[in-house]
């Protein structure tokens, strides 16, 4: 499936963000909110009255009675998918992105593709960019999203580092979808500073989760994992922070070559158990050939942080049940 595609752009001079129509909407007053979508056997529904719309998008290039500057993407292939209350962006170039469908359960907004880690096994990874123009995008979004929508994902990079803006974000879907579940990925180095947790608790999120990942119970290794030194210390120390603003916490420990976790001691219970708001989840069970399988991805970029140390380079060898054995509460 293609979340995004090329077309012809007329009139388009600043993104767009809109929200699928393919039935027309009555009220021009209401139009903003809507790009209409125009296909063969609902054009004419449509007629000639495109007044107001925030855009227009359709798999044909058709030719339209309407004014030149009305922005819209014509002749876009491979998102038939599409129905309505699904959002768009368009953009300038022709390029449009597919921001939510309204019909998969599994929607994810990258908040931004920067990092302040550069883990081994990254699937994406951080480039050093300025794409804070995705605020404005995201806090247009929420008001667009189904308020029925159940869960919405906050991925990156690192969506920690827009800092109030991410703070703004949460806020946002906050008072646009109050029932909808936002489930964050973040690496939780930045909740070292205690304000910037306690910020996030004040905005009393009631289903709000952060997905924080623990690559091993041994500094050294957490730091390896993720090539950043002290990363450990100010991941635990911000789950400290998280957890006495009552932030709920799913601690995601990933299974890894370089890594060791024993579980029946990770003294992260304390935070996780603090209010009794979080999880540890088991994510990601290597092969056993990803364990004898060197990753060469810290060479390949030539930067070195943290190396593990000669007895940190013992394997895993341990079944899944013994660890589903361990006295922690486990959501796999
Ligand atoms: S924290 Fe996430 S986005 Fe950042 S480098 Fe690691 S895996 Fe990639």
């Amino acid at each position: 499936m293609y979340l995004h595609a090329d077309g012809k752009p007329h009139g388009i001079t600043e993104s767009i963000v809109g929200k699928l129509t393919t039935v027309p909407i009555q009220e021009v007053s209401g139009r903003l909110d809507y790009i209409a979508y125009l296909q063969p056997q609902n054009l004419a529904r449509f007629g000639d009255d495109f007044v107001g719309y925030a855009g227009l998008f359709g798999p044909s290039e058709i030719d339209l009675d309407c004014p030149a500057h009305l922005p819209r993407i014509l002749g876009c292939k491979n998102l038939e998918y599409l129905g309505d209350g699904d959002v768009l962006l368009l953009l300038p170039t022709g390029r449009v992105n597919v921001l939510y469908r309204k019909s998969s359960p599994h929607n994810s907004i990258l908040t931004t593709e920067r990092c302040n880690s550069l883990c081994l096994m990254c699937s994406q990874p951080p480039r050093a960019i300025d794409d804070s123009y995705r605020v404005k995008e995201i806090l247009r979004l929420a008001e667009l999203i189904d308020p029925a929508c159940k869960e919405i994902g906050i991925t990156g990079g690192e969506p920690t580092l827009l800092s109030e803006d991410f703070l703004r974000i949460i806020q946002k879907f906050k008072d646009c979808l109050p029932n909808t579940a936002l489930h964050v990925l973040t690496n939780g180095r930045l909740f070292k500073t205690k304000g910037f947790a306690a910020n996030l608790g004040a905005i009393k999120h009631n289903d709000l989760m952060l997905g924080i990942p623990v690559y091993s119970d041994l500094d050294y290794q957490h730091d390896y994992v993720v090539q950043a030194r002290g990363a450990f210390d100010e991941t635990v120390l911000g789950l400290y922070n998280l957890a006495e603003s009552e932030v709920a916490v799913e601690i995601r420990v990933v299974i890894h070559s370089t890594g060791r976790i024993h579980l029946s001691e990770l003294s992260l219970r304390g935070p996780c158990r603090a209010h009794g708001n979080g999880n540890v989840r088991l994510c990601e069970f290597e092969s056993r050939q990803a364990l004898d399988r060197p990753c060469g991805l810290s060479s390949r970029i030539g930067r070195s942080y943290a190396q593990p140390r000669p007895e940190g380079n013992a394997r895993l060898n341990l079944q899944p049940s013994t660890l589903h054995s361990s006295s922690i509460d486990l959501a796999v």
